[in-house]
């Protein structure tokens, strides 16, 4: 999946199965009304029992039944009628036969009963303006929504599905369909999808209404991008990346795609960012549909990444499905490196390793605080799956994998990746197997790194003395952003490649106290191409010559590693906000839009959390002064300019607008009138940001002209840019209005958390959203899907005072929020961490304001 942090279920004791038992196949035959939003099924599985049983225990979950039998013979059709025991809080059925089964081969009959839900879990309902649909969404733990089914990723089976449904519906599926027939009764269809390849109940998928595809083929292989009719038109830009992408995996992975046609289809309403059910991926609109033409940049990368993500995981995941959800993170960890990697191949000039680059930073400021997670942790229960789906089990996995790429090679590591792959197609494997296969193929000890990456919590930091003759010393040890009084003590320790500028890899075992330094390196850099998953402390001598060697002796993804590194060890109080500053304002004439949307970022932090009032308006000052250099020296604004120009641009005019600059406000002012006017392409990179600004102090006859657009917009991602402009708006009746929208029905449950935790977020609005949250929590509840309810408290997470973080853990410990627990901490985390922060280093802002003369 793509993109779902944390999720709020069902607070349950759920187990695993019993075991004893082995599916083998499924047959499914499904018909549901949308219009009362039930469904029936009628399903027999066929299992083999290891031993004699009188029960039999499966998953089920919402589900009514209404026969089970047990067919012991074929030949003679004799059957056993079960009785069936529901447990709901375990999610499972148990069905109890009157004589004991034999051991062997066993077919279950089973008729039930199930509800298409509002949650957007399971088999749920999505609607437009103009019909209903009813789409499945299963990972993790819901297909047991759906059908009773053995629900672990281990038992995988073969699969029959047959739908029957109204006339004028289509029907989507994992496999192609085999045949559609009149029936059964007046103005339905039957629609009978081809056996499936063995596979995970989590990666069954359909989906039922009047989908419209755009079709194409690459090596053989059909390929379909499909969306709501009205839709169809964006699907191209899609399509063309997903037929791209699958040539180039049948090459990487050696193994050509196995199933026999592709579909990804556009869901109205879509938890999680997209599905990568096994032929027949899912996604939310705006992860899937952009106007080829004129859609944005970053819509177009967006979409590109995440074709590229789903598709990985149908070799990864799908193909070879880790045989437990502890090791969730080999399937996303892979799939987040390997989406940047196909992407950028597709598209070079659009510069997804800088994005990775600033990802990276930051998951390993989320994952330096004291309640991270190990990247491979034990969960058993629903809820603790879900909160799986975090920063660490995509973003660290995923760097943690780039790190070792980078070390053993390309190719090398290719290799092992399709040894790992052949090995256990069609089955499942365990982190173990994957390194162990590495470890095999590059004759380098993968096993010890990755192990102490992925059973270690935490970021490992190098710190490195000046030379003594050729060596240098260093230790190392975890790194917290906690300043040192409140840090945890901490024994973890590495085994890092540490790649040296102009020097090669070299491999940092924990005993080891020296590094040899590299004859010839220009100056030493300890983390080439930024790849490493650590952070590094330099002498101070050392320090300086990198910063004087920045500009033309790092890479642009250097250039971001080293304010990272920076930015963290000041908020670890190794360093002040000063140095910071100095270094931020060493690199303001960067001509690479990364470098400076990672610098600007970080002063706005420091404006935001760190700064009094009367400090902020300095600090604007000088940003408005200090950046002005090289947004001047860009000029006026362009038609069709350069992707990188257009980025700088955008990133220096709204750091600029936001500092207050009148004549970018002004600017911002006559953009967003053209373009209300009709005179502006919404995809210029300028006009966002402008919208934007202009929002900040907009009136309520602007906010009417933006909710309109939010209503009636057709591309998603003009939908979606509108919606969140609402959230921009400051003035409290709008901020009110905003709010009271976000909880109404005219907002899909998809939306309504992004609204809020956006108004939770901003300084200017989050006291009045969150006295609306507490206010209203029994209809954001009644809206809350999946997830919403943890990216709540993780919102909450981003205030700064200790009168704030009182609030919000009495508020949460008498409104419980599923699958949240880790979330809850993190966020009492970061406010005391902000709260520690602003105390340590306000008054050495307010000092270096002075001494360098700033207003
Ligand atoms: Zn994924």
């Amino acid at each position: 999946m793509v993109g779902l942090v944390g999720v709020a279920g069902v607070r349950i004791e759920a187990q695993r199965l019993p075991g004893g038992i082995r599916p083998e196949h499924y047959s499914l035959a499904i018909t549901p009304d949308l219009k009362t939003a039930t469904f029936t099924g009628s399903e027999t599985i066929d299992v083999v029992l290891n031993a004699p049983s009188k029960t039999i225990t499966l998953n089920a979950a919402e589900l009514e039944f209404v026969s089970v039998k047990a067919m012991v013979s074929d030949f003679t059709s004799q059957f056993q009628t079960a009785v069936v025991t529901l447990d709901a809080a375990k999610e499972q059925a148990t069905f109890t036969f009157a004589q004991p089964l034999a051991a062997g081969r066993v077919t279950l009959k089973i008729e039930y009963k199930g509800i298409l839900n509002d949650k957007l879990r399971g088999f749920y309902r999505s609607k437009t303006k103009l019909r209903r649909y009813g789409v499945t969404q299963f990972e993790a733990t819901d297909a047991r929504r759906a059908f009773p089914s053995f629900d672990e990723p281990a038992l995988k089976a073969t699969f029959d599905v047959a739908l029957v449904v109204d006339a004028g519906d289509t029907a989507i599926s994992n496999t192609k369909i085999v045949s559609d027939r009149p029936g059964p009764g007046v103005g339905k269809h039957t629609v009978v999808f081809a056996t499936t390849l063995r596979m995970s109940t989590y990666l069954v998928a359909w989906l039922v209404g009047d989908f419209k595809c755009s079709e194409g083929k690459a090596d053989g292989i059909p390929i379909r991008a499909c969306a709501t009719p009205d839709k169809v038109g964006l699907t191209r830009f899609a399509l063309d990346a997903a037929k791209q992408t699958l040539r180039d995996y049948d090459r990487y992975f050696g193994i050509k795609y196995p199933m026999a046609k592709l579909d990804l289809v556009a869901v109205p309403d879509f938890e999680a960012g997209a599905m990568e059910n096994f032929g027949c991926i899912t996604f939310r609109e705006t992860e899937l549909l952009v106007d080829k033409k004129n859609g944005a940049l970053s819509a177009k990368k967006e979409v590109a990444e995440t074709v590229a993500h789903e598709m990985a995981h149908q070799w990864f995941g799908d193909l070879v499905t880790p045989a437990w959800w502890d090791n969730l993170w080999l399937n996303e960890g892979f799939a987040t490196w390997m989406e940047t990697k196909e992407a950028a191949k597709e598209h070079p000039k659009w510069r997804f390793e800088q994005d990775a680059a600033l990802e990276k930073e930051r998951t390993m400021d989320a994952d330096a605080g004291r309640t991270t997670r190990p990247i491979r942790a034990q969960a058993e229960t629903p809820d603790e799956i879900n909160e799986m789906f975090d920063d660490i089990a995509y973003g660290k996995a995923g760097a943690v994998i780039g790190m070792v790429e980078n070390w053993v090679g390309e190719e090398t590591f290719r290799k092992g990746v399709q040894a790992y792959l052949a090995e256990h197609a069609y089955a499942n494997a365990t982190a173990e197997d994957f390194w162990n296969a590495q470890a095999r193929v590059s004759g380098q000890p993968v096993d010890q790194v990755m192990r102490s990456f992925v059973e270690q919590p935490g970021v490992p930091v190098v710190r490195f003395a000046s030379a003594m003759g050729e060596e240098i010393p260093l230790t190392q040890g975890r790194f917290f952003l906690a300043a040192l009084t409140t840090r945890p003590a901490a024994s973890e320790a590495w085994t890092i490649p540490v790649c040296l500028k102009d020097g090669g890899c070299k491999l940092l075992r924990p005993e080891e106290t020296v590094l040899a330094e590299s004859p010839g390196a220009r100056f030493f850099y300890a983390n080439a191409g930024d790849k490493g998953y650590y952070r590094t402390n330099y002498a101070s001598g050392q320090l300086a010559a990198i910063v004087a060697n920045a500009e033309i002796g790092l890479t642009v993804e250097e250039r971001i590693g080293l304010l990272g590194d920076r930015w963290a060890l000041m908020r670890a109080g190794e360093g002040t906000v000063g140095e910071f500053l100095d270094l931020a304002l060493a690199v303001k004439a960067d001509p690479n839009a990364a470098v400076l949307e990672s610098a600007l970022g970080k002063v706005g932090t420091i404006i935001e959390r760190i700064a009094t009032d009367d400090d902020r308006k300095r600090l604007d000052g000088l940003v408005q002064r200090e950046f002005g250099g090289v947004y001047a020296g860009l000029g006026g604004t362009k038609r069709h300019e350069a992707d990188d120009r257009a980025e700088l641009r955008e990133t220096l005019f709204e750091a600029r607008g936001q500092a207050g600059d009148p004549a970018v406000l002004a600017e911002a002012a006559s953009q967003t009138k053209a373009l209300f006017a009709g005179q502006t392409a919404t995809a210029d990179a300028v006009v966002d940001a402008a919208v934007a600004l202009v929002a900040a102090k907009g009136d309520a006859a602007m906010y009417e002209k933006m909710m309109g657009l939010a209503q009636t917009a057709t591309d998603p991602n003009l939908k979606e840019d509108a919606l969140h402009t609402l959230t921009r708006f400051q003035s409290p009746e709008l901020v009110k209005r905003t709010l009271e929208y976000a909880v109404s029905d005219a907002v899909r449950s998809q939306d309504s958390w992004t609204l809020l935790v956006r108004l939770l977020g901003r300084r200017e609005t989050q006291d009045q959203a969150w006295a609306f949250v507490q206010q209203h929590w029994p209809e954001i509840e009644r809206k809350s899907t999946v997830s919403s309810g943890a990216r709540i408290v993780a919102a909450a997470g981003s205030f700064c005072t200790v009168e704030r973080r009182d609030e919000v853990i009495g508020f949460f410990q008498a409104h419980p929020v599923e699958s949240s627990e880790r979330t809850l901490a993190k966020s009492i985390d970061n406010i005391n961490d902000c709260v520690a922060l602003r105390t340590a280093q306000e008054p050495k802002l307010r000092q270096w304001l002075d001494m360098h003369g700033v207003q």
